[in-house]
């Protein structure tokens, strides 16, 4: 069987690849302490010894999309859901190092007692789709809705990878959390709650789900601009939409194209074309499977071997799935580099810093959500909890 072929670099790889800055998409600053060198030899034995030595303190969670330079060292590897709820399954761990994104780290915070500290090795891995729905704008739009004479009817929804401050204002307003996995239960859940959905941030995800697994049609949904005022958006248009989706997007799944799909079926008629529903939505019409990272890693290991799969998500878990699967021809969707930038940026230098910091008695980096939130984002992430 053919082994995986990477993908070709781009101009862009080299901040990709974490190196350098992304002034659009981080969360926070350069991380404040003495790095080791990327070339130290000795990271790998630093870091095993400072686990070691930290022992049953310490719970290291490593994001599916995380390098393999990092899963190495993860006790738990998953999505962001999976990982927050293992850190709260995990009350004896004092430190929680979350090697993902900030509003990750922000989750695994809030889901965890007050005694467990949090904290992610680089301050500067934010979520650039996170990042499109800021606090202010969130509120300006429910403010465009009470104006349209609507937000009565409108249930507030925000996918996971959102910020804190976003999942609480769903939650004060009776609204709910979804993930790529939930989105169709937490979007029935919503209608028989209201008319209408808010749903933040990724309109990628909110239109796939409503069109096609919840039977609506395209023009069911609009799309609120908050650069635009009311949205871009008319009180005619607000009234008679179910879905008010909120213009957001994943920088990595959107850079999948219906192109990519063409070619792929023509290099190889057989192929399966598998992809995540932060794609858009042409790119997931034309697809043959449309799931969560945690139904595209099952979806592979269940596949015949020999069989022939192009996957539409993050490179890291590409690659990764196509090593442990070598009996299956698997590739990646697009023919150049499509890393997750910040994810990215967690590297073994940042996550060795961190161990080693723990274990000098200081606590690096911590994310702490404030008590106000944390009541309002677990009202939220409670009621994806309970649903049926
Ligand atoms: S893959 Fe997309 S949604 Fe996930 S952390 Fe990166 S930018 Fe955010």
């Amino acid at each position: 069987m053919s082994g995986f072929v990477e993908p070709a670099p781009t101009a862009t790889a080299l901040m990709l690849l974490g190196r350098g800055t992304d002034a659009d998409s981080e969360k926070g600053v350069d991380c404040p302490g003495e790095l080791p060198a990327p070339s130290d030899p000795g990271l790998v034995e630093r870091a095993r010894k400072a686990k070691d030595a930290l022992g049953d303190k310490l719970f290291i969670l490593g994001h599916h999309y995380q390098r393999d330079e990092v899963i190495q060292f993860a006790d738990v590897t998953g999505d962001s859901f999976k990982l927050a709820q293992q850190a709260a399954a995990r009350p004896e761990a004092e430190f929680i190092v979350f090697c993902g994104v900030h509003f990750m780290a922000e989750s695994a915070d809030i889901l965890t007692t007050e005694a467990q500290k949090v904290i992610l090795p680089d301050l500067a891995a934010g979520c650039s789709m996170a990042d499109m729905a800021s606090d202010s704008q969130v509120r300006q739009c429910w403010d465009d809705l009470t104006e349209a004479g609507i937000a009565a009817d409108v249930v507030p929804m925000t996918y996971m990878n959102s910020s804190a401050a976003i999942k609480s204002f769903v939650g004060e307003r009776d609204g709910i959390v979804c993930t790529s996995s939930n989105a169709k239960r937490a979007l029935t859940w919503a209608y028989e709650r209201g008319e209408k959905v808010l749903f933040l941030p990724d309109q990628h995800l909110g239109r796939n789900t409503a069109v096609r697994e919840m039977g609506f049609e395209l023009s069911d949904c609009v799309v609120y601009n908050p650069h635009r005022p009311n949205g871009g958006l008319t009180q005619q248009e607000l009234a008679e939409a179910k879905m008010i989706l909120w213009r957001g997007h994943c920088s990595v799944h959107g850079r999948f194209t219906l192109e990519c799909v063409e070619k792929m079926r023509q290099t190889d008629p057989a192929v399966n074309i598998l992809v995540h529903p932060e794609c858009t939505h042409e790119v997931v019409a034309a697809a043959d499977y449309v799931g969560s990272t945690e139904y595209i890693i099952k979806t592979l290991q269940a596949a015949e071997p020999g069989s022939s799969w192009a996957v539409g998500t993050e490179l890291n878990l590409v690659r990764r799935l196509a090593n442990a699967h070598p009996d299956k021809r698997i590739s990646f969707l697009d023919k150049t580099i499509c890393y997750c930038s910040t994810m990215n940026r967690i590297d073994l230098p940042h996550l060795v810093w961190s161990l080693e910091e723990l274990l000098a008695g200081r606590v690096p980096n911590q994310i702490s959500v404030d008590p106000e939130t944390t009541k309002w984002s677990k009202a939220a992430l409670d009621r994806m909890l309970a649903l049926p």
